[in-house]
């Protein structure tokens, strides 16, 4: 190894580890853990991020998995164009109240003036609905269901914060039309439960199905559902996905008029759905999972499931130990697993260190003692506990260990998110659970009024206290039960928090 290398080296070594601690600087520990570990880096423009491989990894994952589950449901993939004309987004008048002040314009081609500027998607309700407008005539039209894997751009002026909230990122939406509000009100929920078992099973973070409040429902829809993740650092709720019914708030005539002749050749408006899941995923799961460390990856999403590490002294047969690992390697994969050897020159406590920070779930060493035993050591990144096990037997105990660390990291994740639910009834009690940073359950009268009010009297530098959900899985409610906030009758339990 040549000087300059050697010195490099040398200085690689001082570098690895993460400067913030989770516990302690949050915020930061977050920024530097997503660059250190390769996911993304950030761009010159604000809210704008490389995805790097590992992301790309996990994201596919899921895109795989979403993209089975809804072509069973005769969901069909297509593609529309990025720009949307002023005209389109500005038909639906609450939606695009919503999203105005978020929109992206084009208003120059090189030096020329563009007569009427172009906006870019924001969502594409208003890019799509035209052609269900021409493509539904007739009820053997129905259902339409159409799906696009695309990127969006919303000009968010809250702080960007990677993956969480950007201003470009990646997402499925999916769009679809039906004879029925029965139809449309299913698919709803079904969709909804593909995105909790997203969370659940793939990202291992649990989540809360429910509705979302008027004053917080999506732009222009009829109700909204969503899968809500909580952050328990900061105590922070964060929407992780929505389905949303939009009712026939664009179908009718004035709007996109998309309307099909029944079966009695009466003319009916659709029924509409649309669904999106986002990159802010792959945050929330860097959140809750990471450490001190750097990332913690649920095997389900790891680009490297496992990692093997050559361990010996200087008078080990070195090659005999590299082709082990080598050996190891090839019989996981063939096996089926994302494995990979480190034959580097780096010390071992540097690769431990190394492959740590990037989350692999597990580790094996095998060293002379191992190979004399026929056995390899394997090192759990979740909990560090390590076990020696008989080559004779590595696909079959690896296979359990990385299923082992997936339901762990749910477990975990869940019984820390459990522990910081506060349920509450009076005002009092209410702002002492949201100074805790808990995730407030409520009695609520559900009047907008009194959401508005709370979040003016909750306002601070923290930001505003809101709903996060409804959530299906109501607690009883007593008769009798007054409202948190305005102590009249209360309707529901709702949870309350700041959010992302
Ligand atoms: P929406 O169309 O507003 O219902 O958004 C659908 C989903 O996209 C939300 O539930 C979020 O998970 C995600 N999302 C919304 N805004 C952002 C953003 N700025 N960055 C990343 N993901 C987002």
């Amino acid at each position: 190894v040549g000087d300059g290398k050697k010195k490099k080296e040398e200085k690689n070594e001082k570098h690895l580890g993460l400067t913030n601690k989770k516990d302690d600087n949050f915020g930061e520990w977050y920024s530097e853990v997503v660059v250190a570990t390769e996911m993304l880096e950030y761009n010159d423009i604000s809210g704008c991020y490389v995805l790097r491989y590992s992301t790309m990894h996990i994201w596919k994952t899921m895109r795989t998995f979403f993209d089975k589950e809804i072509e069973k449901m005769k969901v069909e993939e297509h593609y529309f164009p990025l720009f949307v004309s002023g005209r389109a987004l500005n038909q639906e008048k609450v939606h695009i109240e919503g999203f105005a002040p978020e929109v992206a314009w084009v208003t120059k081609a090189g030096d020329t003036k563009l007569e009427s500027p172009i906006a870019i998607r924001p969502t594409s309700e208003t890019v799509i609905y035209p052609y269900f407008s021409k493509w539904i005539r007739s009820h053997r039209d129905l259902p339409k269901k159409v799906n696009q894997w695309c990127n969006v751009v919303r000009m968010e002026f809250s702080h960007p914060t990677p993956f969480i909230r950007s201003r470009e990122f990646l997402w499925q939406e999916g769009h679809t039309a039906f004879a029925t509000k029965e139809e449309a009100d299913d698919e709803v929920l079904e969709i909804l439960e593909l995105y909790r078992r997203l969370y659940e099973e793939f990202l291992a973070v649990p989540v809360v199905k429910g509705m979302k409040s008027e004053l917080e429902k999506f732009a222009g829809a009829l109700y909204t559902t969503s899968v809500e993740a909580f952050i328990p650092n900061t105590g922070r709720g964060i929407q992780g996905a929505t389905s949303h019914c939009l009712g026939q708030n664009f179908a009718i005539a004035k709007m996109f008029d998309i309307s099909f002749q029944n079966e009695e050749k009466e003319k009916c408006f659709v029924w509409q759905n649309s669904w999106g899941y986002s990159t802010r995923s792959i945050g929330v799961m860097v959140m809750v999972h990471g450490d001190n460390k750097g990332l913690v990856l649920p095997p389900k999403v790891a680009s490297v499931q496992v990692v093997v590490i050559p361990v010996f002294d200087k008078d080990a047969d070195k090659q005999a130990i590299f082709d082990a690992c080598t050996k190891t390697v090839t019989i996981l994969k063939e096996a089926g697993f994302r494995a990979e050897a480190d034959l580097t020159h780096y010390k071992p406590g540097w690769k431990y260190s190394h492959w740590e920070m990037k989350g692999v779930p597990v580790r094996i060493e095998i060293g002379p003692k191992d190979m004399a035993n026929n056995q390899v050591r394997v090192v759990r990144r979740d909990n560090s506990s390590k076990l020696d096990i008989p080559t004779s037997n590595l696909v079959e105990q690896v296979k359990d260990i990385l299923d082992d660390i997936q339901k762990s990291l749910f477990d975990a994740a869940k019984q820390k998110r459990d522990a910081s639910i506060k349920v509450v009834n009076t005002w009092e009690e209410f702002t002492t659970a949201l100074n805790q940073k808990k995730l407030i359950l409520a009695p609520w009268c559900d009047e907008e009024e009194v959401e508005i009010d709370v979040k003016a009297r909750t306002k601070g530098e923290m930001g505003a206290c809101k709903t996060l959900c409804t959530p299906f899985d109501q607690p009883a409610l007593p008769e009798g039960t007054l409202c948190f906030a305005s102590g009249k009758r209360a309707k529901k339990w709702t949870y309350w928090g700041r959010s992302y």
